[in-house]
């Protein structure tokens, strides 16, 4: 059966993991494969209901831990305004990545941004380790 294009994500996901070193343990590997498959970002709580229905979790912090852990690696991102997850789907980080949340149908999609003067200067007053735009709205077909 073909790999579908969620699947792939996630191996090249796995793989850049590998590449750097990093333990790719059973539940890292679960939690990458389902915010790839997810069409939405998915809420701490809810990929931990997820996993356990699966019989691959038993305790929400493991799969918190995880989800931050991601993160951190570049390879998801936390939306604040609407506290879920999401892989990224951009180039290998460190990137701004901005998201276009749509408040009617909650797509929500990925955008690079282009370098700006204002960012460096941001980045050379103050050490940016997590940079993140959210814009609240409504998508095309919502509009
Ligand atoms: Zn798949
Ligand atoms: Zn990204
Ligand atoms: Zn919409």
């Amino acid at each position: 059966m073909p790999q579908c294009h969620a699947c792939e994500r996630s191996e090249t996901a796995t793989e850049a993991l590998s590449a750097r070193g990093v333990r790719l343990t059973e539940l890292r590997r679960e939690v990458l494969q389902h915010l790839y498959h997810a069409d939405k970002p998915v809420g701490a709580y809810e990929m931990f209901d997820r996993l356990k229905e699966e019989g691959k979790a038993s305790a929400p912090p493991a799969v918190y831990r995880v989800l931050d852990f991601l993160v951190e690696q570049g390879l998801a991102h936390k939306l604040q305004t609407i506290s879920a997850y999401t892989a990224c789907t951009s180039k290998p980080h460190p990137h701004t990545a901005m998201f276009t949340i749509c408040q009617a149908c909650g797509d929500v999609q990925e955008r690079e941004v282009a370098p700006s003067a204002a960012l460096d200067q941001a980045r050379g007053e103050f050490k940016v380790e997590n940079l993140m735009i959210e814009a609240i709205g409504l998508c095309a077909a919502c509009q």
